[in-house]
């Protein structure tokens, strides 16, 4: 069991407080490993985007795919 990383998840939880302030829509899925709940930009766009992304509580590298107009959220461990 990894030990969450509190600094990371602090500065996770005030990035999107701000974008949310900002008027930026966020959504959320579950990190592949640890369960803990990453808050992600929703895609409003009309295509699928991709990122690689590191779980800010496990830093478990996983691979993030958001289909268009704010779909389903795919996520692969890579
Ligand atoms: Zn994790």
């Amino acid at each position: 069991m990894h030990n969450p990383n509190q600094q990371n998840i602090e500065k996770h939880k005030a990035y999107f407080a701000h974008l949310k302030k900002k008027g930026v829509t966020t959504t959320s899925y579950s990190c592949p490993a640890c369960d803990f709940s990453i808050e992600t930009a929703a895609n409003t766009t009309d295509s699928a985007t991709d990122s690689a992304v590191t779980c800010p509580s496990c830093e478990n590298l996983h691979l993030k795919v958001l289909l268009p107009n704010g779909g389903e959220i795919k996520i692969s461990r890579i």
